[in-house]
């Protein structure tokens, strides 16, 4: 039913782990877990490194290295890339002055990595900073067993149609919530902007909330987040998807709908703003499609059809309250003449990074085709 996936290897038992955790941890030493994405732009890798002393930024941590003809990256006769740290997160698994260190991925000629498209958002983040750029990413995502099929459907047909599900409760309604809440536990840990939470529209389907982050800060904060819901997801032997659509017919799909602001936007009088943006987005819409999946919008194609609350990825449209738009005014905006959009066009999968940087390119610095 579901895409092809790997069974998952994660079935010992936790209590005994526990016993090993115990030990307490030499007061001299740190662990600083590596983490960078690899050449899918969409799969996640890290790996430790014992440090002598606790890093309080980045720039503490040394560069690294690792071999990309493993993570599809380069090639073996040339396979080393390196390991840039660009941001810090208290770690949640380990705790204690224990670090989660996100990295840029560079080649040994010290271009980017094809997948490191925070290098570029730097960049556009740079220029555009005077306009405090702030979003805020709803991640979509599925649990699957590890079987590929969702997690708590039955085996051998289908649960009940959706309508119950969408903030549901009850043994009936929802499916995976214990993952759940130690995914939002562990990012507060671990300082990440989690706005929020909540169960979807298809059974096994859940949304978390990242933001308002500024600038460069959006994609870091998600990806950490995605890590740290996949470690989550690891440890209860489930498996998260953040594919689009992996399960055909009458169920949701996954989005990653971004929601944005500048400081113009969210002034007394700021609707004019935001009004102002759509024609830039609309004109740019297809280049804004191709950034926001892995695939130049191939993924996104079996998503955005112009059923279940979304706008078919051909045509643009904007709307206030309209959830069947690419582009909505939350009500609330409308009435208060100031606020955000929504651009409910990104995929479950895209990288935050091509996302926000697609975003200011158009509306503020007015780039075009
Ligand atoms: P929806 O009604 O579409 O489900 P959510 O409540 O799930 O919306 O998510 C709204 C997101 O918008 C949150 O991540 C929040 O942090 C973000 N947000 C709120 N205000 C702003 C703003 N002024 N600019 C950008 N993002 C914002
Ligand atoms: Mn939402
Ligand atoms: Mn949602
Ligand atoms: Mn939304």
């Amino acid at each position: 039913m579901a895409a092809t996936l790997p069974y998952s290897g994660s079935n010992t038992n936790k209590k005994v782990l526990a016993r090993y955790l115990d030990i307490p941890q030499p007061s001299d030493v740190v662990q600083v877990e590596y983490v960078w994405i690899d050449g899918t732009g969409v799969g996640i890798r890290s790996k430790c490194k014992t440090m002598d002393f606790e890093p309080m930024a980045p720039k503490d941590c040394p560069i690294w290295n690792f071999d990309g003809s493993s993570t599809g990256q380069s090639d073996g006769s040339n396979s080393d890339m390196y390991l840039h740290p660009v941001a810090l997160f208290p770690d949640p698994f380990r705790k204690g002055k224990n670090k989660l260190c996100l990295c840029e991925v560079y080649k040994y000629d010290k271009t980017p990595a094809e997948t490191n498209h925070r290098h570029t958002c730097v960049d556009a983040m740079e220029k555009t900073k005077a306009d405090r750029p702030w979003f805020g990413i709803e991640q979509e995502y599925i649990l699957l067993d590890n079987d590929g099929h969702p997690y708590g459907w039955p085996k051998n047909g289908y649960p009940g149609p959706q309508g119950p599900y969408y903030c549901g409760v009850g043994a009936n309604k929802v499916y995976g919530r214990d993952i759940v809440e130690a995914h939002y536990r562990a990012c507060l840990y671990a300082g990440v902007k989690i706005a929020g939470c909540n169960a979807e529209v298809m059974p096994a389907q859940w949304e978390y909330q990242v933001g308002p982050c500024e600038g460069i800060e959006m994609g870091d904060h998600l990806w950490i987040a995605r890590y740290i819901m996949d470690r989550v997801s690891e440890d209860f032997g489930v498996i998260v998807t953040l594919d689009p659509k992996p399960i055909t017919g009458n169920w949701n799909g996954s989005g990653a709908h971004c929601n944005y602001s500048t400081l113009a936007m969210r002034e007394k009088g700021g609707l004019r703003f935001i009004e102002e943006a759509i024609p830039k987005l609309e004109k740019r819409h297809m280049t804004h499609i191709r950034g926001y999946d892995p695939t130049e919008g191939a993924d996104n194609s079996r998503r955005l059809t112009g059923l279940h609350e979304t706008a078919h990825i051909n045509d643009f449209s904007a709307g206030v309250a309209n959830r069947g738009a690419s582009i909505r005014i939350p009500r609330q905006v409308a009435a208060d003449g100031q606020g955000y959009l929504e651009d409910r066009r990104p995929s479950s999968n895209c990288d935050p990074y091509r996302v926000t940087e697609l975003i200011v390119r158009t509306t503020v610095l007015n780039e075009s085709d």
